[in-house]
């Protein structure tokens, strides 16, 4: 079989959140995602529409092989480290992992004929933003390593196409969230830090309170407010995104967001209602490297891919998490899926 004819395509962190449910839409498409995961965010449950390499993306000797066994046809490439207060930390883990690792990953597609890559990137490439809604076209200033370690990448792809005629499509996420509709994937970071499981947590009996990372921005409510958008229609943007590449699209960069923005308060209130548990909660210190406000304009990505976000309430996007958090047992609630 040659590459052109292949249906595998490689998803690095194909275990992780928004790479498992990636690879169950390329399943859905008939497509055979092959999962390469290092395990350092990821879990082995999460892998269940296709092979499963377990690999370093930096590790470019056992990259070549995974390469040379599936063939694939495309690559989407997920794994990187994705907290903003981590990468304010430790800078040099981001770039390395980010940065020099998805290089090599790239170098290996460009040695293997692959001429299709579809990349997460993220709305913090943006950095703070001078408009509302960011559109794609906004300046690309980030405040945190996390956003400047994707917007390398970017960066890079853009050369990799001119030099090496490997098409890519960035697709820049405001906030994933919420979990598969059939609740057979999730959410699931160990250590979590990430808001909408957090707060779910923080409803259980007992649970500590949910902590604000302040509210002295100047926003409606002095809370940060984000862009939440559902992982299934994350998930759906990806395959139109590969879709486009394979109709000759070129490359080019996509934000995916629904436009709309709620505050940390708005998070909590409605999570009030769909858990029907008061959420305890306490303000402390802004976390460095936020931006007060982060909402984004998809028109681009609705024209150009065809991309109808089909779960953009919030409710729902929270009773999604709230049934997958219920699954997973962490406490004793019983789930309410809508
Ligand atoms: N946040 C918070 N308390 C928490 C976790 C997050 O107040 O325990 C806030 C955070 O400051 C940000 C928003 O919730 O404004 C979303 O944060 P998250 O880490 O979920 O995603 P990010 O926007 O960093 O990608």
């Amino acid at each position: 079989m040659s590459v052109g004819d292949s249906r595998a395509v490689l998803v690095t962190g194909g275990a992780g959140y928004i790479g498992s449910h990636a690879c169950k839409a390329l399943a859905q498409a008939d497509y055979i995602p092959v999962t390469v995961d290092n395990f350092v965010n990821g879990f082995e449950s999460a892998v269940r529409w296709g092979p499963l390499e377990c690999a370093d993306i930096g590790d470019r000797v056992r990259l070549d092989e995974v390469f040379r066994v599936h063939q694939p046809v495309a690559v989407m490439h997920f794994a990187a480290y994705a907290y903003v207060g981590e990468s304010m930390k430790d800078p040099g883990n981001y770039y390395r992992n980010n940065v020099v690792n998805s290089l090599t990953l790239l170098e290996a597609a460009r040695d293997h004929g692959v001429k299709r890559f579809v990349f997460s990137s993220t709305c913090n490439t943006y950095g703070v933003p001078r408009v509302t809604p960011i559109t794609e076209e906004h300046v690309q200033l980030p405040i945190n390593p996390y956003g400047a370690s994707k917007l390398m990448v970017e960066r890079i792809l853009r050369d990799f196409d001119s030099s090496h005629g490997i098409r890519s499509i960035s697709l820049r996420y405001f906030n994933a969230a919420g979990a598969d509709p059939d609740l057979e994937i999730g959410e699931d970071h160990d250590p979590e830090t990430h808001l909408i499981p957090l707060v779910l947590m923080a409803s259980a009996v007992g649970a500590k309170p949910l902590e604000i990372y302040g509210d002295d921005y100047e926003t409606p409510d002095g809370t940060c407010v984000r862009d939440y958008i559902h992982v299934t229609d994350l998930a759906a943007a990806h395959l139109l995104a590969l879709k486009r590449l394979e109709q000759g699209g070129e490359s080019n960069a996509y934000n995916l967001g629904n436009g709309s923005g709620f505050s940390v308060r708005d998070v909590i209130r409605t999570a009030e209602g769909v858990t029907g548990h008061a959420i305890p909660v306490r303000t402390i210190a802004r976390r460095p490297g936020d931006a007060p406000i982060l909402v984004g304009d998809a028109t681009k990505a609705r024209h150009e891919l065809g991309w109808r976000p089909g779960h953009a309430e919030l409710s729902y996007i929270l009773e999604t998490a709230w049934g997958w958090h219920c699954r997973q047992g962490r406490d004793d609630l019983k789930t309410s899926v809508g």
